[in-house]
């Protein structure tokens, strides 16, 4: 039974797009309506045909406004939120200078779930409904936000995070076991309401070989679940998997040969594979997940799109906030075109906003949950209003058409151009993450 209907101008992609123009990659209604019933889409379309069927439910009209399925990203590290935007290092430095000192108040409950509130809260307030999440070492912290994505309905994918070398012994594997904690997490949440597990070593450096075979062991023992780790982000961390990996010919191939590359496979960043690799992520049909404002923030370098595209490399998009500067899927998408616009290559507003929505849903399998507002999807909703503020809006005097509007959003569009997010057919509240009290160390 319907008990909610969004209005307003509705798209949701079919296919990956060609190019600009490829007008037969999406559905667009116009004057288009999504009717909901028990947190799932029922059915899309014209507002005049199917408003008729809604038998009186509520109807939340947005007019002039898009209607799309909400944003997802596949790479993010919940920890994070006050490592984004540290100064002047790049990814070896940035690690222990910032972010292994900030992952560790992670150990006390309280701040995780405390911070696993602001986290969820501010990837609605972007548009993103689910995110695929690294948490820190401790158990605590992906419990946290488990808990917190449930109680609100959202389908999160989420792992903490396993190392056992080259950090601060306080993250490592010392009178812990991050891989048990890791079989524990997954007896308890994988599959638990819409919330899934991913196994997640940091990275090879953080990993012996004997803790990485662990972690492939893991993957072969729960069938589904996902496995996320950092690949080729940067030259220093290359050259270090080499010397601490010396019989692999790769650092593609150290995880190939622990087991942990296959079709859930997310590997961050992937900006200086050599050919073999390329070959290694395209037979294991593993995802190259292009994180541009991390990219240009740590100063790791341009990922090659048409290069793995051509190559048949699947290929996925994220923020990866705290290294990425900006929650928002379409500051990530913006930036994007201009990573690649350095290469002379380009990203058309159509493939950006299919990336966003249902190339992300694809990468994950999870195109018949997410990512799209076919019937049987959950209702995770983002409205977006391209005349947000007033630059945009002056912009949007000259615009003539719906891709042209597209790029306008990602181009200059943030957490401002969402009016409003829908999480299994509910409003999430706006106005939520209130500004806090400076603490008073603050100058
Ligand atoms: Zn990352």
């Amino acid at each position: 039974m319907t008990d909610r209907v969004i209005s307003g101008r509705v798209l949701t992609f079919r296919r990956a797009p060609t190019g600009a123009g490829d007008a037969g990659s999406y559905d667009y209604f116009p004057d288009g309506a999504v009717l909901i019933g028990g947190g799932k889409v029922e059915a899309v379309g014209r507002a005049e045909s199917l408003l008729p069927r809604a038998g009186g439910a509520p109807v939340d009209r947005y007019a002039g406004k898009l209607i799309l399925p909400g944003f997802i990203d596949t790479h993010i590290h919940f920890p994070q939120t006050q490592v984004i935007a540290s100064y002047g290092a790049q990814l070896l430095e940035w690690l222990e200078k910032y972010t292994f000192v900030e992952e560790q108040k992670y150990a006390d409950r309280d701040h995780a779930a405390r911070n696993a509130e602001f986290f969820l809260d501010e990837l609605a307030r972007c548009g993103t409904t689910t995110a695929c999440c690294y948490g820190s070492v401790h158990a605590e912290s992906v419990d946290s936000l488990f808990a917190a994505a449930e109680r609100r309905g959202a389908g999160m994918i989420a792992g903490v995070a396993i190392m056992d070398r080259n950090g601060p012994p306080a993250l490592l594997d010392v009178g812990r076991d991050s891989v048990a904690a890791s079989r524990d997490l997954i007896r308890r949440w994988h599959g638990a309401g819409r919330q899934r597990y991913a196994v997640t070593p940091r990275f090879a450096i953080t990993s012996s070989d004997a803790q990485l075979a662990a972690c492939g062991a893991l993957l072969r023992e729960f069938p589904g679940l996902y496995m996320q780790t950092h690949l080729d982000e940067n030259h220093d961390e290359i050259a270090a998997v080499r010397r601490l990996f010396p019989g692999d010919p790769s650092y593609g191939a150290v995880y190939a040969r622990t087991g942990l590359l296959g079709p859930r496979a997310l590997l961050g960043h992937c900006i200086h594979l050599d050919d073999s690799e390329i070959a290694l992520l395209r037979d294991t049909q593993s995802v190259a997940v292009f994180c541009p404002t991390s990219n240009l923030f740590i100063g790791s370098g341009l990922f090659d799109y048409s290069r793995l595209a051509a190559h048949g490399v699947r290929i996925a998009l994220a923020t990866d906030v705290g290294g990425g500067t900006s929650y928002s899927m379409l500051q990530t998408a913006a930036e994007a075109y201009k990573a690649m616009q350095l290469r002379g290559q380009t990203l058309s507003a159509l493939a950006a906003f299919d990336l966003m929505t249902r190339g992300n849903a694809t990468v994950l399998g999870l195109e018949g949950e997410i990512g799209t507002l076919a019937a049987g999807s959950y209702a995770d909703v983002v409205v977006l209003d391209a005349c947000a503020t007033p630059a945009m809006a002056h912009r949007m005097e000259t615009v003539r058409d719906l891709e042209e509007e597209l790029f306008v959003l990602m181009t200059l569009g943030d957490d401002r151009a969402v009016k409003q997010t829908y999480v299994k057919g509910r409003a999430v509240p706006r106005g939520l993450n209130p500004r806090r009290d400076p603490p008073p160390s603050t100058p």
